[in-house]
């Protein structure tokens, strides 16, 4: 069985302050050696071009300090999504980037950024009904040998109990959500355009999760990493208590 401990949302937050105070330094340092030049344009250019780098910094920063407030003490003090969206879009690949110098295995970042994505949308404690709740799974975690199509409809399902699709949809159905299960990633989108839903569970490895943040915001999408006892893509497994502790946290039950 493989080793599923997983990174804890701090790697991500300090690999992002560093990775951002990391990158001022080196945009700066590029700043002055060009700034010679960018005079001999014009006697204003450089000054127009560091004005534009502080207000870019200062954007960044802000965005930054917001997003590990409401990471770390999971209280909403994201006053603006740009926060959120910055970080998902601009922190990420260049914390990727400094990993990499460092050393740092990518799945590790991956998995340290979606506990962080987790407690930013728990920090904002949100609400939904359950027809804009959706619950995404991978085609991997149906038992190989099983010959039910449940891609195309999730409730062919018969539940014997030989993979965790059985489960799963019992918790769904326990709150009334929808459950799609996708072959890949374009089919995920697929899914997500068609059904719009204002909310996301999604169960898959780091790759596909981090992707699929990414891919799917602003629909806020809260990320499980499966299991994976025999290797990647073939009969993976989750932690159903996971599902059904996120549904209870979002999910406003019918009366
Ligand atoms: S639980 Fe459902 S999907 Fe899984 S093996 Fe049984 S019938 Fe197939």
């Amino acid at each position: 069985m493989k080793n599923n401990k997983t990174a804890s949302k701090g790697l991500f937050l300090w690999l992002s302050v560093f990775s951002l105070i990391s990158l001022m330094a080196v945009v700066t340092a590029l700043w002055y050696f060009i700034s010679p030049r960018l005079h001999e344009f014009h006697y204003t250019l450089p000054l127009v071009f560091l004005s534009g780098l502080r207000i870019f910094f200062l954007i960044l920063v802000i965005g930054t300090i917001l997003v590990l407030f409401t990471s770390v003490f999971e209280k909403n003090f994201l006053i603006a999504k740009f926060a959120v969206k910055l970080f998902i879009q601009i922190v990420y690949p260049i914390s990727l980037l400094f990993g990499k110098i460092f050393r740092i295995p990518k799945s590790r970042i991956g998995e340290s950024f979606i506990k962080v994505n987790d407690s930013l949308i728990r920090a904002l404690k949100p609400k939904y009904k359950p027809s804009e709740v959706l619950i995404l799974l991978p085609h991997c975690l149906q038992n190989t040998s099983c010959p039910i199509r449940i891609t195309v409809e999730p409730k062919n399902c018969k539940r014997c109990g030989n993979c965790d699709i059985g489960a799963i949809l019992e918790v769904a159905e326990e709150y009334n959500v929808d459950v799609a299960v996708a072959t890949g990633g374009t089919l995920a989108r697929r899914i997500v355009l068609e059904k719009r839903p204002k909310l996301i569970i999604a169960v898959a490895c780091y790759r596909d999760l981090v992707s699929g943040i990414q891919d799917a915001f602003p629909i806020k999408t809260f990320g499980i990493l499966n299991i994976r006892p025999q290797g990647p893509c073939i009969n993976t497994k989750v932690e159903v208590e996971k599902i059904r502790n996120s549904l209870k946290q979002i999910v406003i039950k019918n009366k």
